[in-house]
């Protein structure tokens, strides 16, 4: 056992991490936004980031956000879903998260416009996209965001703002870069048909310098904030 460092030294270094990434991409460094992903972690280390100034956060499993949510309820914090949706967990989604992240088919965009509440705001969405093509991965083919984003625009309670991807962890660092390309590419040619598009949710811990040179607008990062994580994933 060993004492990781302080959080506020974590996220000190990881604004650094963001700020050199955009200086070596030309970028200003408000146009990357963190998202801190807090699965696994406890409410008092999600108060601990809040208070340190990180105010967005990522949760996989609707069950553990919804407590963790119950127990921040006096923060104003933004919840994204980034997890797999299944479709019988989308009205509790719908309700109680600001962003998803993680819609990848056209069953789940019906139900979360549907079910979002009466007089909230629409729900905030982004397209996640298998750009590995992995067998057992959640997101949508490349060749078919086109179709799922038309869905997304005409849905009332729903607001297109982006993509979202997670490359294979197999991937050589190379092949992740290439994965990153490949998704600005996407971005761009869909801004053609959706103007507004803003979000390019890509690079986590590990990877977010290359993210960043390839146009990430948010990173979602775990471990390089929290330390590493007491589960496997
Ligand atoms: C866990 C997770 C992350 C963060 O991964 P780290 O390597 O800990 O930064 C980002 N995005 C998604 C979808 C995740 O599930």
């Amino acid at each position: 056992m060993y004492a990781s460092p302080p959080l506020a030294a974590r996220i000190a270094q990881l604004d650094q991490r963001i700020a050199r990434a955009c200086e070596a991409a030309g970028r200003e460094r408000d146009s990357v936004t963190l998202l801190a992903v807090s699965k696994t972690r406890s409410p008092s280390e999600i108060g601990q980031a809040h208070a340190a100034g990180i105010g967005r956060f990522g949760e996989n499993y609707l069950d553990e956000a919804a407590a963790k949510q119950e127990a921040l309820a006096d923060m104003d914090l933004e919840w994204h879903f980034i997890g797999p949706i299944q479709s019988n967990k989308t009205r509790a989604i719908a309700a109680r998260f600001d962003w998803v992240q993680s819609v990848d088919r056209a069953k789940i965009v019906r139900r979360l416009n549907d079910q979002r509440p009466d007089g909230r705001t629409p729900l905030d969405v982004l397209l996640q996209i298998n750009v590995d093509r992995e067998a057992q991965k959640a997101g949508c083919a490349p060749e078919t965001a086109g179709e799922l984003a038309a869905r997304v625009a005409e849905a009332p309670m729903l607001r297109l703002r982006g993509l979202m991807a997670i490359p294979s962890a197999e991937n050589p660092p190379e092949r992740t870069r290439a994965a990153f390309a490949e998704m600005r590419r996407l971005f761009e040619s869909l801004r053609a048909d959706h103007a507004d598009l803003d979000t390019l949710s890509i690079g986590m811990s590990g990877d977010l310098e290359d993210a960043i040179a390839e146009g990430a607008t948010m990173v979602r990062v775990g471990t390089a904030l929290f330390g590493p994580r007491r589960d496997a994933g």
